[in-house]
């Protein structure tokens, strides 16, 4: 839409117009009670419209948005599965609760957070979890501090050494490096998997742990996870568990039990919190037994009889994390949908999205390149084949053509030991048709770019913002609507 049929909000303002009506005061008005400096005396700058020109205006906006409730969104890594409303209901129970509120008062939240660690626990294994950090990144740095802790009580005080696979998120090494320590890469072996003889030399006295996501950021299980555990073990290193991608394991294999020693969940990923534009997330942290004392205080205790309770009494405790217990909303929208699917509800879900990205990726595996040649988990990487790219088509046109096609573009460029990845994750949510639909753009488009190449090159055409100038964009962002 052109700026010129889409003005600004100021831009409808007319003076006097007004989309509400106050009743006149029906009190003394108190003049003096407020110190005169602090009165705002002058008229605030908003504009002045109708109700109809507020509704229109945001309907408006709210239509050049793209979510899950829109159309297939299949970002690689970021599970944009569908948000049962129920979850929405479910944690606006507990909107007008205070997070000041005396613990009596707030039992229900309380239980419900030692309800849900139950939960994780026993779909990970793991034998208590913290529920304060705020996302999956916040999870791994409190979860290095474990590990660091863990070190320490033992006078373990050299192991400084986190070791990172080469397909790991970058928020793996960043978080590491915040932690503290020194991050040492592992290549990863031709199959995506850990190289063993690598990962051997690069264990030692030094070592502090490994942090891995099974399935890797290439969609393919570590076949090998039960050895790699041992080496690190061997070595005297712990175990970090990325559990972005559990929504492929859910109710099949747990991370405890292939050796790993501390974990975080992504709750507004797997267990469905809106989360596309960044937040608010929720990133509980899960460990074994010989971690819990190091977790952040206050840690929740279930009690009989429908209670729980907050421990604060935590002498070894890393402290805390974030404010209050972390993000209550996200764990209740986790907590509807745990208890909505069941065990084997979650079972299901992880095998319907392991399912649809091999159906994805066997559709598309004759026109587009497939890196690595193996049964994928919930995500497949794809690339562009070499006639495309000697055609001058590269993954970002593929992506930004998918736009006119209705459909959010996948993950791209990532995992970056792929040369122009495109990362597609469908989700269990979709439908045999929604994927029909996505494999038939994408074959579209494969065929467009070995037929007429210069096409794609001008996508997207379909959206008020054509492509920019990417460099520019990010050295020299524009974000104001007018001069
Ligand atoms: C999303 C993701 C993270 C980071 O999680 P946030 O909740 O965005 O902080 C880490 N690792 C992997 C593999 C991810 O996909």
């Amino acid at each position: 839409m052109s700026r010129s049929s889409y003005p600004l909000i100021f831009e409808r303002s007319r003076p006097g117009r007004t989309g509400c009506d106050l009743p006149p005061l029906d009190v003394p008005a108190l003049e003096g009670l407020i110190p005169e400096g602090l009165v705002a005396r002058v008229t605030l700058p908003l504009p002045e419209v109708a109700e109809v020109d507020v509704v229109r205006h945001y309907t408006n906006l709210s239509r050049r948005n793209f979510g899950v409730d829109n159309g297939f969104y299949p970002l690689g890594s970021c599970t944009m599965k569908y948000n049962p409303k129920l979850n929405e209901e479910v944690s606006a129970l507990f909107d007008g609760l205070h997070p000041l509120a005396d613990d009596d008062c707030a039992m229900g939240a309380i239980r419900l957070m030692a309800e849900l660690e139950r939960q994780l626990c026993a779909i990970t294994g793991f034998d208590k979890f913290t529920l304060q950090p705020a996302a999956g990144a916040h999870g791994e740095l409190t979860g290095l501090m474990l590990i660091r802790a863990y070190h320490d009580m033992r006078q373990d005080f050299n192991r400084n050494v986190m070791l990172v696979p080469d397909s790991a998120h970058g928020t793996n090494p960043a978080s590491a490096v915040m932690a503290g320590f020194e991050t040492r890469e592992l290549v990863s072996a031709p199959d995506g998997g850990i190289d063993l003889e690598a990962l051997r030399a690069a264990c030692g006295p030094d070592t502090a742990g490994l942090m891995l996501t099974n399935p890797s950021t290439l969609g393919l299980f570590e076949k090998n996870i039960v050895e790699v555990a041992h080496i690190v073990h061997e070595a005297g290193g712990l175990l970090y568990y990325d559990g972005a991608n559990l929504n492929a394991v859910m109710g099949v294999a747990r991370p405890a039990d292939m050796g790993f020693d501390v974990m975080h969940i992504n709750l507004h990923k797997t267990f469905s919190t809106p989360h596309g534009g960044g937040g608010p997330g929720s990133g509980p942290v899960g460990v074994t037994a010989e971690l819990i004392p190091y977790l952040p205080y206050p840690v929740v205790m279930m009690g009989g009889a429908g209670t729980a309770s907050l421990d604060y009494d935590r002498p070894l405790s890393i402290g805390k994390v974030k404010g209050f217990y972390g993000n209550f909303a996200v764990m209740a929208r986790a907590y509807a949908y745990i208890l909505s699917l069941g065990a084997e509800g979650l079972r299901e879900a992880s095998q319907n999205a392991v399912l649809n990205a091999n159906y994805v990726m066997n559709a598309l595996r004759d026109v587009y390149d497939v890196p690595h040649e193996r049964i994928c988990m919930h995500e497949c990487v794809l690339a562009p084949t070499k006639r495309m790219l000697d055609n001058g088509v590269h993954t970002t046109d593929i992506a930004k053509t998918l736009i006119d096609y209705g459909y959010h573009p996948p993950t791209i460029y990532f995992p970056l030991i792929v040369h122009e990845a495109i990362m597609i994750e469908p989700t269990e949510s979709e439908s045999r048709e929604t994927l029909d639909g996505f494999i038939a753009a994408m074959r579209e488009i494969a065929r467009v770019a070995l037929e007429e190449p210069g096409r794609l090159h001008a996508s997207p055409a379909t959206t008020p913002v054509g492509r920019p100038d990417e460099v520019q964009a990010a050295r020299k962002p524009v974000v104001r609507f007018c001069e």
